[in-house]
């Protein structure tokens, strides 16, 4: 049997008019794990093989990196290693291909520099710096959203491509302008430029566009619920010589509304293209019926989809579990045992399993049970808890006080900075070195020496020492909020504009405290410590890809794992409250559609696991997900002892929720109000999905997005108009 007749007799029906139907717009609307993605892999394989075209007229997109690299993979295995598979990538990866052939279009170099979150930071640091700005103005998140919502119309390019000036006295938009100029001037490219860029030079230029459309005889495209009208534009635009376009796509797994997904392109395709083809294929080869059954029970919630009707022919399998834990100590520890236990049974490895959560910090309390019992995880796409920068600097304050060792003391002696650089550290260093001893005691020792005695200094060495002495009398959940006050770390990241990693040391407090509360005796700080060490120190020898899988639900699209845990699934987690606050109603149908794409990502078995606790982001006690109540209890087992009383609150507490109705706006543009504080201002924009106004104030100039619930404002009526 050749490879073609392997290659067809490993499809179904609808999948095999799929992969032999390659010419003209055909588009394949599917729920998750019937097979799209297999479809368009063996389709590409046989354009390759049975039809002879080369791989490079092939272009292949999806929405993430993951989903891409899963791509190429099942396409590699289909036509082996020799093809060049480089057009399987993502949207970005393809428009950063066009920009290295043709970016001298718009003078630009062609070793331009993409920049990543931590350059954008890194950039509005620099702007913050010159225009004296602090996250109490604005957060880096929101200035980031503010550039990414002002990128997605073209209008900006004209600033940095064709050297228009613009002046403005809007604070924000004044951060937006430095930022360009400082991207311009490094020839730096963000995210969201990749594709701008790429449109205006084939909108502009023609014989460009023509050489990428005569190049590319076929375009398929993955994911295409989670596609934005840019996106789509760009592939539209490049099917329009061969006009051969292969579309797959689940609009219930769209999960990136809020970044301007258009779920309306693979829904409405048929009326764009008129004489398209649609295929729908309704088996479900992934995942066991009851996975499949739970999928489905929750996704038949929103109003807003298409039903769909999926069975599955695979063997019964195993219950769906539901743990409830006392605290999130124990829904770690029950993870962790639980993979232990099967992968004990030797049915299974550390790789075949995934756990996956809405929000990164979730991860913390999952790790620390996995490092405690040995088992070796990655986190896909992000920095393991203990490893990142504002933990370690909590902690590195924490061991110079215990332990005074020197490793601690290069970390935190000028972070936040207190003007103590490089000479002077050396200096510290050539004492020690002399004397014998640690750099902390050298320049404690000698800290009126004419080379040494700085203010800044001499206030850490009072710092430390006052902590040295009152350690054993206060907790350590207080000893740390005192140090991040009196150091000076509060206020760094706190004017820094990245609130994550504020957000991230709350997390850490949060632990200490159930720690804390936890523990009969009271652990003290060289415990604390040494029990720390473990996870910063994590150098576990181990088969690099025998490991378990922590990622957020929003990577996990399009992959598939045997086992897959569902953590931290508590109101306010998932759905997000953040969420709710910004899109109401929406939200609600997307986190839904979240949490529908983590569970069909499983194979074998599903677990849901949430805990009782605090939410810091919150503000309120942790209680299980609306979610779960929307479940029938025949759909899974539960483990843990969730209490009646814990229920009845949980209820209560949506209750109250969908009982607070939607506040009306009272204003509308061009009212003039009065602010308790901030005195007259002007309405300037309206957002009812918000539910805030954007407020211009008169004496600040500063514009203010505030709550329509805000009490503080009334209107004005004002005579003297001409003040606006
Ligand atoms: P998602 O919506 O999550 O992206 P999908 O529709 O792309 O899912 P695939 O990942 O292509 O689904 O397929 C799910 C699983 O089912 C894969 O392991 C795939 O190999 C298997 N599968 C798909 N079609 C068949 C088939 N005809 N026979 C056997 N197995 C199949
Ligand atoms: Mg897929």
């Amino acid at each position: 049997m050749n490879s073609i007749e392997k290659l067809k007799e490993n499809l179904n029906e609808q999948q095999l008019e799929a992969v032999t139907e390659t010419e003209g717009f055909v588009r394949v609307i599917a729920g998750a794990g019937s097979g799209k993605t297999k479809a368009l892999t063996s389709r590409y394989a046989y354009i390759v093989e049975a039809l002879g075209i080369n791989s490079s007229n092939i272009l292949c997109v999806t929405f993430t990196n993951k989903a891409a690299q899963e791509m190429r993979k099942r396409v590699k295995r289909l036509v082996g290693e020799n093809s060049d598979l480089s057009y399987i990538t993502t949207y970005h990866g393809f428009c950063v291909r066009v920009l290295r052939e043709d970016i001298n279009k718009i003078k630009y170099p062609k070793n331009f520099i993409i920049m990543d979150v931590e350059d954008q930071k890194t950039v509005l640091r620099q702007v913050y710096n010159e225009l004296g700005l602090t996250s109490k103005v604005f957060t880096f998140k929101q200035v980031l959203r503010y550039i990414s919502k002002q990128k997605t119309s073209q209008e900006y390019l004209q600033y940095i491509l064709e050297s228009k000036k613009k002046e403005t006295d809007n604070e924000i938009e004044k951060v937006f302008i430095r930022y360009l100029e400082k991207q311009q001037r490094n020839f730096a490219l963000d995210f969201d430029d990749l594709l701008n860029f790429a449109l205006y030079i084939f909108v502009n230029n023609p014989d460009i566009l023509e050489k990428w459309q005569k190049r590319l005889h076929y375009i398929q495209v993955d994911e295409t619920q989670d596609s934005s009208q840019k996106q789509f534009m760009l592939i539209e635009m490049l099917s329009q010589i061969h006009k051969n376009l292969f579309v797959v796509g689940d609009p219930d797994q769209t999960i990136y509304e809020w970044r301007g997904a258009k779920p309306e392109i693979l829904v409405d395709f048929d009326k764009q293209f008129i004489d398209s083809k649609t295929i729908i294929m309704n088996q479900n080869y992934r995942s066991t019926p009851n996975i499949l059954n739970l999928g489905n029970h929750i996704i038949k919630n929103n109003k807003i989809r298409v039903d769909k009707d999926m069975f599955t022919q695979n063997p019964e399998g195993i219950e769906v579990v539901h743990f409830h834990g006392q605290n999130d100590y124990e829904e770690g520890l029950w993870v962790a045992n639980e993979i232990k236990r099967l992968v004990a049974d030797e049915t299974s490895k550390y790789s075949d399993f995934a756990i996956l959560y809405r929000a990164n910090h979730i991860s913390r309390s999952i790790e620390q049970s996995l490092i405690r019992e040995n088992i070796p995880y990655s986190v896909y796409g992000g920095i393991r808890f203990f490893e990142r920068k504002e933990i370690k600097d909590v902690l590195a304050y924490l061991r110079l006080i215990e332990f005074g060792d020197d490793f601690s003391f290069l970390r935190v002696v000028n972070s936040p900075s207190r003007g103590l650089g490089k000479k002077f550290i050396e200096n510290v260093a050539k004492i020690a070195e002399k004397e014998d001893i640690s750099l902390y005691s050298a320049l404690k020792e000698n800290i009126s020496e004419k080379d040494l005695s700085r203010k800044g200094a001499i206030e850490f060495i009072e710092l430390i020492e006052k902590y040295k002495k009152s350690k054993n009398d206060v907790i350590i959940s207080d000893l740390v909020k005192e140090i991040m006050d009196e150091s000076g770390l509060s206020a760094y990241y706190r004017t820094d504009g990245d609130t994550d990693r504020l957000d991230n040391i709350k997390e850490l407090q949060n632990s200490i405290i159930v720690l804390e509360t936890q523990d009969e005796e009271q652990i003290n700080l060289t415990e604390y410590l040494q029990e720390i060490a473990l996870y910063t120190n994590m150098d576990i020898e181990d088969d690099k890809n025998d490991r378990v899988k922590l990622m957020t639900i929003h990577t996990s699209k399009g992959l598939e794992f045997p086992y897959v845990f569902l953590c931290g699934f508590s109101e306010g987690v998932l759905p997000s409250a953040m969420s709710i606050k910004e899109r109401r109603a929406k939200a609600i149908e997307e986190e839904r559609r979240l949490t529908y794409v983590a569970i069909t990502r499983a194979e074998k078995a599903f677990y849901m696991t949430e805990s009782e606790g605090f939410n810091f982001s919150t503000g309120l006690n942790k209680y299980p997900s609306r979610f779960l109540f929307e479940i029938s209890d025949n759909y899974f087992v539960r483990k843990g002892e969730l209490s009646q009383e814990i229920i009845d609150e949980a209820k209560e507490q949506l209750k109250l929720d969908s009982t607070r109705q939607p506040i009306q706006k009272k204003f509308n543009v061009g009212d003039i109000v009065n602010h308790t504080i901030w005195n007259q201002g002007k309405i300037i924009e309206v957002n009812e999905e918000k539910g805030e106004y954007q407020i211009e104030f008169l004496e600040t100039g500063k514009t203010k997005p505030i709550n329509f619930e805000f009490k503080g404002i009334e209107k004005v009526e004002i005579l003297n108009q001409k003040l606006f």
